[in-house]
C-alpha cells in the first residue's frame, strides 16, 4: 500500500487535531439542542467515527449512502441513494457529516433531499474542501481541511475501494492508478 502513496497531504496528527477541533465548536453550537449526525458512506466512516467521539453533548447517529464516482475519479453528477436514514428528521437539527466536497454536486442533493422532509435545520461538516472544484454553490458550515485540486484516498476515502484504511490523507503515484491487485 504505502508504495502507492505519492506524497501524504495530512497526518494523523493533524487529522486528530482537526477533528478535535470540529467536534468541540460543534458541542458548543448544538448545546441544549437536539442533534442527529448523519454520516455519508462510505468515505466518511473513519471520519463520523472520530468526530462523534469528539462531540460532547447528547446526539443521535444514522447513516446514508449516495452513489459517487464509481471506479472512476470523475464526478458522473447524478447522485442516487444507495441507502436511505432508518429515523425521521422531521423537526430534528440535521448536521450531515461528509468526507469531501469536491464539485458539490452530491451535497446539493443531499441538501435538496433532506430539507424536503422537513427538518429544524440542516447543517453540513466535511473534512475536505476542494473548493477550487466547485459546480455548484454549496459550502460547509464546518470545515476541516481546504485542499488544492489533487485526488486523494485514505481515512474513509478510496480509490477503487481501495486504500480506505489508510489513517492518512493522501495523493498516489501515477502508476497506482488501473493497476490490477
Ligand atoms: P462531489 O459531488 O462534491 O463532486 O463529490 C463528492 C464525492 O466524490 C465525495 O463524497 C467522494 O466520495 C468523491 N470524491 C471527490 N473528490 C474526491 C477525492 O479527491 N478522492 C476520493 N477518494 N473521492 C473523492
Amino acid at each position: 500500500m504505502e508504495r502507492d502513496v505519492q506524497e501524504i497531504l495530512l497526518d494523523r496528527v493533524q487529522i486528530a487535531a482537526k477533528v478535535k477541533e470540529l467536534g468541540k465548536k460543534i458541542s458548543e453550537d448544538y448545546r441544549g439542542k437536539d442533534l442527529l449526525v448523519v454520516g455519508i458512506l462510505k468515505g466518511a466512516i473513519m471520519f463520523m467515527a472520530d468526530l462523534v467521539r469528539e462531540i460532547d453533548i447528547p446526539i443521535t447517529v444514522d447513516f446514508m449512502a449516495v452513489s459517487s464516482y464509481g471506479q472512476s475519479t470523475e464526478s458522473s453528477g447524478a447522485v442516487r441513494i444507495l441507502k436511505d436514514l432508518e429515523v425521521s428528521v422531521e423537526g430534528k437539527n440535521v448536521l450531515i457529516v461528509e468526507d469531501i466536497v469536491d464539485t458539490g454536486l452530491t451535497l446539493r442533493y443531499l441538501l435538496e433531499n433532506l430539507k424536503s422532509r422537513h427538518p429544524a435545520s440542516v447543517r453540513v461538516c466535511t473534512l475536505l474542501d476542494k473548493p477550487s472544484r466547485r459546480q455548484v454553490e454549496v459550502s460547509p458550515d464546518y470545515n476541516g481541511f481546504e485542499i488544492p485540486d489533487k485526488f486523494v484516498v485514505g481515512y474513509g476515502l478510496d480509490y477503487a475501494e481501495q486504500y480506505r484504511h489508510l489513517p492518512y490523507i493522501a495523493v498516489l503515484k501515477p502508476e497506482a492508478y488501473g493497476r490490477e491487485e
